[in-house]
């Protein structure tokens, strides 16, 4: 039995008794019947299907560096276990602007990378708690909460013996979701499709049914770096079952848009856009290439801040995929809970941040200068360097 098929059943007791007795999976027993407990509780593949949208904070990663839990380099996720309050107020701050999904920090929580900062033995335990972090504020705020599997960074495209390693790497991290009883599976950042393909194989074999969301980097060609254009990787990815293909990280909104027009028009189901919030350019079209204006010097990892995305260019590119038609929306690295509002306002929600959406006409600085008083008029003029005889 599909976990979604679980999801839909309406829960009539009855009915609710006889699917717990036919399912196998006491997790999706728990999570139906929380699901049943909250009648307004409705799935990923429902949400979608009712043509509803779905927005999905991503870039943990980079948040928390900036914040000073992560180490820039590594990118590995210890302070899952090392500050756990630190990934939970995260959590709560991007459901508080209006993302309906709380995906647990597991990026780079694999075997492979925590050996490289001496943390792999914690492997376990950091998945396991990161998803409990995720359930947990994902309940108390009837949100979805998704799993998270990420590239590896060790894909072989010619097959070698690395890729049965990420296919273990894959199967742990799926079934560590199931047991939290995530609501559905991100897959994400595969810059080769190969490597997708292996994420969605586990999803499909260990994922107790799970919806499976997988989503691409593309770099400066239209192609993903095992050679295929990524349109067709993408609807390859949906004919192989995937509920959700889609775009994220490795581009900014500008040079994500003309790839999203393309996928749209060659994939049938939702398509997910979750580009990086650094303005790339058809020049420089990935955040990693990019250059500081001011000092012309490469400014990925370390100096992006003057790169980033203002919130009104986050504004104009979530309208611009709403109006393209894309159902899954989000932000990756560079995110922050005030870019999120600005996504979810465009498609038509009312977060409890949106208490806080600013009204410039109580600004001081910002008001028609004609109509203050004389010093606070000066006072602007000083600030704005206007001319005092006007
Ligand atoms: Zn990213």
């Amino acid at each position: 039995m599909r976990t979604e098929d679980v999801l839909s059943v309406s829960h009539s007791t009855p009915q609710f008794i006889a699917v717990l007795c036919r399912s196998r999976s006491i997790s999706v027993a728990l999570r139906t019947q929380r699901n049943w407990l909250n009648r307004q509780f409705v799935g990923l593949r429902q949400r979608l299907s009712d043509g509803d949208n779905v927005i999905c904070a991503e870039g943990y990663m980079w948040e928390l560096e900036r914040r000073g839990y992560v180490k820039s380099g590594s990118f590995t996720p210890e302070v899952v276990l090392d500050h756990p309050e630190r990934v939970t107020s995260l959590h709560k701050e991007f459901v508080h602007a209006g993302s309906d999904v709380v995906e647990a920090f597991t990026y780079y929580g694999h075997r492979e990378k925590l050996r490289a900062v001496g943390r792999d033995n914690e492997m376990e335990q950091l998945n396991r708690t990161a998803l409990s972090l995720a359930r947990g504020v994902a309940d108390k705020h009837d949100c979805l909460m998704a799993g998270g599997l990420s590239n590896t960074t060790i894909y072989d495209p010619d097959g070698g013996p690395a890729n049965d390693q990420i296919r273990m790497v894959f199967r742990e991290q799926v079934e560590w979701a199931v047991k939290a009883g995530a609501d559905y599976i991100i897959g994400e950042t595969f810059n080769d499709l190969g490597e997708a393909k292996l994420a969605l194989e586990a999803i499909q074999k260990y994922g107790n049914g799970a919806p499976a969301v997988i989503t691409l980097a593309a770099y400066f060609p239209d192609m993903t770096t095992d050679d295929v254009p990524i349109p067709q990787a993408l609807r390859e990815l949906e004919q192989l079952g995937a509920d959700v293909v889609g775009l994220n990280c490795g581009r900014g909104p500008q040079t994500m848009l003309p790839l999203l027009r393309e996928a749209r028009k060659v994939c049938k189901g939702p398509v997910a856009a979750l580009p990086v919030v650094f303005r790339t350019t058809p020049k420089e079209k990935t955040w990693q290439s990019l250059t500081d204006p001011m000092t012309g010097k490469h400014a990925f990892p370390l100096d992006m801040s003057p790169l980033q995305c203002s919130r009104t260019e986050i504004r104009s590119f979530a309208q611009e995929a709403r109006d393209l038609g894309i159902q899954y929306i989000g932000l990756c690295c560079g995110n922050s809970s005030f870019y999120i509002r600005e996504v979810a306002e465009v498609y038509g929600r009312r977060p409890p941040s949106c208490q806080y959406t600013p009204d410039i006409r109580h600004s001081m600085s910002c008001g028609e200068i004609d109509k203050m008083a004389p010093h606070v008029k000066k006072v602007n003029q000083y600030m704005h360097g206007l001319s005092l005889n006007k």
